[in-house]
């Protein structure tokens, strides 16, 4: 569903993706892990043009993504993303919040785009806080209307970076279980985040960057217990 080919990227000097090869199937999990600088964040944002590459190509349901223009607004919307702060429009209320792409993007009526956001929001377990402003609600009651915000698009892929960096220890697991049952639904997902636990009931594949490349890949039992490169296994010792 998603492929990258050969995608190279640089900030100046600093060579920030080498050569990346990645494939992620249709209903795939994968989570994406490396010590900070290493380009995760900079290889989630490319997926969406966030960023521009420099070489190679990133193809979404077979279509590479254009530059710019409608084609990139289009191919975005299949693409939602979830980062570490949680970007809700601070003076809109939290239904406004999911609303907002159906209706303007994709040209939904206003009622239907509120039913489709209800029912999100009861997903993702804040049904009772439609009405409220982004700063009357937890950290993790925000993260998880960002990913009802994401969901309203129906995206094809879902990508999140470190979506529970910022949240207090006792919201962190809210987030996950959200995530958890979104996988276990069959979303597709590209999830940057150092939250093993995650990683062990959810991924099928963990990708360990370093340095701007792709490692080491294994199905989570392989990667944790018994990586094959000195880099993965330092970093392991680092976080675990
Ligand atoms: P972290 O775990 O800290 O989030 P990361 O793996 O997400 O790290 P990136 O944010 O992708 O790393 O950054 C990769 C490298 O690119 C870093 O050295 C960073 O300083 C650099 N970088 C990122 N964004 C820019 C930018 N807009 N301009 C210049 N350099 C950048
Ligand atoms: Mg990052």
């Amino acid at each position: 569903l998603v492929v990258l080919s050969h995608v190279n990227k640089h900030f100046g000097d600093l060579h920030v993706l080498k050569d990346i090869d990645l494939t992620v199937h249709r209903g795939e999990v994968v989570v994406v892990i490396g010590p900070s600088g290493s380009g995760k964040s900079t290889l989630c944002r490319t997926i969406n043009r966030l960023e521009t590459i420099d070489s190679g190509t990133i193809r979404i349901d077979g279509t590479e993504l254009p530059e710019e223009g409608k084609a990139l607004a289009r191919l975005r919307a299949d693409v939602g993303m979830v980062f570490q702060s949680f970007n809700l429009f601070a003076h809109k209320s939290v239904l406004e919040n999911v609303t907002l792409g159906p209706t303007k993007v994709k040209g939904m009526s206003r009622a239907d785009a509120r039913t489709k956001a209800t029912s999100l929001l009861e997903r993702v377990g804040v049904g009772n806080q439609a009405d409220k402003l982004p700063a009357q609600l937890s950290g993790g009651q925000q993260q998880r209307v960002a990913i009802a915000r994401a969901l309203a698009m129906d995206p094809q892929v879902m990508l999140f970076d470190e979506p529970t960096s910022a949240l207090d220890p006792e919201m962190i697991n809210e987030v996950l279980d959200v995530m958890v049952s979104l996988a276990r639904e069959g979303m597709t997902m590209i999830v940057v985040t150092h939250e093993m636990g995650f990683a062990r009931r959810a991924a099928h594949r963990v990708v360990f960057m370093d340095g701007g490349q792709i490692v080491e890949e294994a199905d989570p039992e392989t990667f944790f217990t018994a990586p094959r490169s000195d880099r993965a296994r330092d970093f392991l010792s680092k976080i675990l």
